[in-house]
């Protein structure tokens, strides 16, 4: 399937992912569903998938499920995450469809099998979905784990798999800041944004980890994962009022990991 444009909207933006109780951003979405709109046009295929962030990650560092499960406990605390997600793709999706998106809500933990990696996840029904002219929405998710019972499906891991599934060109990562810089933004003020990014080692020189509570990798796992498949990604920042329809319009913003 050609011109599948992929487009990850990080936890960060849809909530306020610094709160310890799930928190949703409305009116970070209600921009973010206007921009979706505005963006795309007539017959565009596009898949979005969204983070987690204070409904997810707050919940798995603390009840660890993405360790695995054992007890009962265990067992309500994998139900509980899950329903979370649902609940804030419920309000997201609820958004896109106001704004005219025909935001179709997919769980990718209904079919995903992990064994510390995505093993296998149903995309034949995203390809019609698509077809259809569909906008799938999935979303990070506690899934099925061969081994432990339980793992983290990240929307950073989905990125990738549906990419080399739908053979989309490039992966666009909207964050909470305007790309990668030469080291933590949130952190360091002399930090420069990098235009472009032409190797994981330069990459890994520029990143540590991510200043939020994150059980799924941050920034360097997005460089990463788009180094292994050998697709290219922008990161951009999707705080930033008319990025997200600039990049789906194609304007190159953010930083442009490019591989050769
Ligand atoms: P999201 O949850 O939106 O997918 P991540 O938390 O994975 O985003 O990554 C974004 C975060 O990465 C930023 O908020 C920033 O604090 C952190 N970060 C660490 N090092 C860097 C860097 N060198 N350049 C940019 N961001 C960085």
């Amino acid at each position: 399937m050609n011109n599948v444009k992929l487009l990850k909207i990080g936890g960060s933006i849809i909530t306020r992912r610094e709160k310890e109780e799930p928190t949703p951003d409305i009116e970070n979405m209600e921009r973010v569903a206007e921009e979706i709109k505005q963006g795309l046009s007539k017959n565009e295929k596009l898949v979005l998938v969204h983070g987690a962030g204070s409904y997810g990650h707050p919940i798995v560092k603390r009840t660890e499920i993405h360790k695995g499960i054992e007890t009962e406990e265990d067992r309500i605390n994998f139900a509980e995450t899950q329903r979370l997600q649902n609940e804030l793709n419920v309000l997201f999706t609820k958004k896109l469809i106001q704004q005219g998106v025909s935001a179709f809500p997919f769980q990718a933990s209904a079919s995903a099998i992990r064994d510390g990696e995505l093993k296998t996840m149903e995309v034949d029904l995203i390809r019609k979905l698509l077809e259809e002219n569909m906008v799938p929405v999935l979303y990070g998710v506690p899934a099925y784990d061969e081994e432990q019972g339980c793992s983290i499906l990240s929307g950073d891991e989905i990125m990738p798999y549906l990419a080399k599934e739908l053979n989309a060109g490039l992966m666009l990562h909207g964050t909470d800041v305007d790309g990668v810089y030469t080291s933590d933004p949130n952190e360091d003020d002399s930090a420069e944004l990098i235009a472009q990014i032409d190797s994981l080692e330069e990459a890994k020189n520029y990143l540590g980890g991510s200043k939020h509570t994150d059980v799924t990798g941050g920034m360097l796992n997005k460089i990463e994962k788009a180094f292994d498949l050998g697709k290219d990604c922008i990161i951009f920042n999707a705080n930033e009022s008319g990025n997200i329809e600039k990049v789906l319009k194609g304007d190159r913003i953010g930083t442009y990991i490019n591989i050769i």
